[in-house]
């Protein structure tokens, strides 16, 4: 019997440091020449060689700030102009690129901020596409915005779906978009990652490849813990604690459009591609290995302590105490309550500026009993999916703290019970990370050997 192939859909996404320079436009070309189905192709604009180096698109803030302020740009332009024909030269294309950038920049002033900056991918998606030989399509034709800023999904996978009709294979440069009236606009920084999700999407794409400098996840900083293990799958709700502690590979936005479809994203390394990487998606029948996904910690929380005799009788006490933070524009990461105290943890660098008077306010118009505060503190964040179905993690989280004489200072778990966030003293931060990834992941390897 004959096996029909389907062929899958699959999005292929590159950073920049993917596409830095030509030797990294060479393993590019691999990765993708060794797959059928990487037909789709999605560029970021050139980043960083090495950390002394400069990414494109700040060249190109750059360049525009210079033009706002009327200051000679032709410097940063060289720099620019540099990068992009070093890539032609060495890989021998044909591209007439120095007179695109040229003409680019004897217009500048015609050009608005957004499409100056958008040029770094622009460009890159041109020579890439000539590498691979494949044609290239102008983002500013598919992806539109509407006047809000949000991008009309229904008028972009139509114009999507029409160029995949025309085209078998194409570079798509990342990060930008027009509105309705043609003018270019671009998503936040780092926005190369949303196109990639949007063409996903659109596409009804089986999987979203994004290629970058790390082999993914690792269930731990390894600043803190050596050689962490890597998080070889791990769910978009996962996925949003974690980065939510400073655990950051993905644009945060890119989970959105292809979250509701189901479809993975797979991060992988351009510079391993053997590595297996991590695959994020919301329904999947794979169990990870261990009772958590990943740990994440931050420092920089201070918590505010009131207590109030009879607070419970009064109506109304917490929310006037959060109408004053909000006065001073302070997002509250958590609040734990007793019967007549609560506490509200919130980002020290939120009132630097404001503390005193905030304090100031709340005894004024709150009248409270005690009010303290605590200062230097750390959140940390134990994160998984298979602790909501396994009794007694709790329990042996803060055993394993205990053992090791650490003091939690606070404990939160979320209602869907992936995530339990504790607390503790800025000087602990790395012996609690560290407690808890033994606990949990070195000590279940020695028990299954
Ligand atoms: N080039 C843009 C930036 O540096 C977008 C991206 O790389 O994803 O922010």
């Amino acid at each position: 019997m004959d096996v029909i192939e389907v062929d899958m859909v699959k999005i292929t996404k590159f950073g920049g440091s993917s596409v830095a320079n030509a030797s990294q436009f060479k393993k590019v070309k691999e990765i993708v020449m060794a797959d059928p189905s990487r037909k789709y192709v999605v560029v970021s604009a050139p980043g960083k060689q090495d950390p002394s180096d400069n990414k494109i698109t700040d060249l190109l803030y750059l360049l525009d700030a210079h033009r706002q302020y009327h200051v000679d740009a032709g410097n940063v332009y060289q720099l620019i102009r540099k990068r992009f024909v070093d890539i032609k030269n060495e890989l021998g294309l044909k591209q007439p690129i120095e007179k695109e950038l040229d003409t680019f920049y004897t217009h500048l002033n015609q050009y608005t901020q957004a499409e100056i900056v958008s040029r770094g991918e622009y460009f890159c998606a041109k020579l890439m596409a000539e590498y691979l030989g494949y044609d290239f399509v102008d983002a500013k034709d598919i992806i539109r915005f509407h006047l809000d800023k949000s991008v009309d999904m229904q008028a972009t996978a139509a114009k999507l779906q029409a160029k995949c009709a025309q085209y078998e294979h194409f570079v798509f440069p990342g990060f930008y978009g027009s509105t309705a009236n043609n003018q270019i606009q671009v998503f936040s920084r780092g926005g190369g990652d949303i196109t990639g999700s949007i063409l996903a999407k659109c596409l009804n794409a089986d999987v979203y490849e994004n290629w970058t400098d790390v082999s993914g996840f690792l269930m731990a900083d390894p600043k803190i813990v050596s050689q962490p293990k890597p998080i070889t799958h791990i769910t978009y709700s996962e996925l949003r604690e974690l980065s939510y502690m400073g655990a950051s590979v993905l644009h945060e936005e890119a989970i959105f459009p292809v979250k509701e479809a189901n479809i993975p994203i797979h991060i992988l390394n351009t510079n391993h591609p053997q590595d297996q990487g991590t695959i994020i998606q919301e329904r999947t029948k794979i169990k990870n290995p261990y009772p958590i996904t990943g740990i994440a910690g931050k420092e920089g929380f201070i918590s505010i302590y009131i207590y109030k005799k009879h607070m419970s009788n009064e109506i109304g006490y917490i929310r006037r105490v959060l109408s004053i933070l909000e006065m001073f524009n302070v997002s509250v990461e958590h609040l734990p309550s007793g019967i007549d105290s609560f506490s509200v943890v919130i980002n020290k660098s939120d009132v630097q500026d404001s503390l005193y008077e905030i304090l100031a306010r709340i005894k004024n118009e709150l009248k409270p009993d005690e009010i303290h505060t605590e200062e230097d503190l750390a959140l940390i964040s134990t994160v998984g999916k298979n602790m909501s179905d396994t009794p007694g993690m709790a329990g042996r989280l803060f055993k394993a703290l205990g053992d090791k004489n650490i003091n939690i200072r606070m404990i939160a778990q979320s209602s869907d019970e992936i995530n339990i966030t504790i607390a503790v003293s800025r000087k602990d931060l790395a012996r609690t990370i560290q407690a808890i990834y033994h606990e949990f992941v070195t000590k279940e390897d020695a028990f299954h050997e």
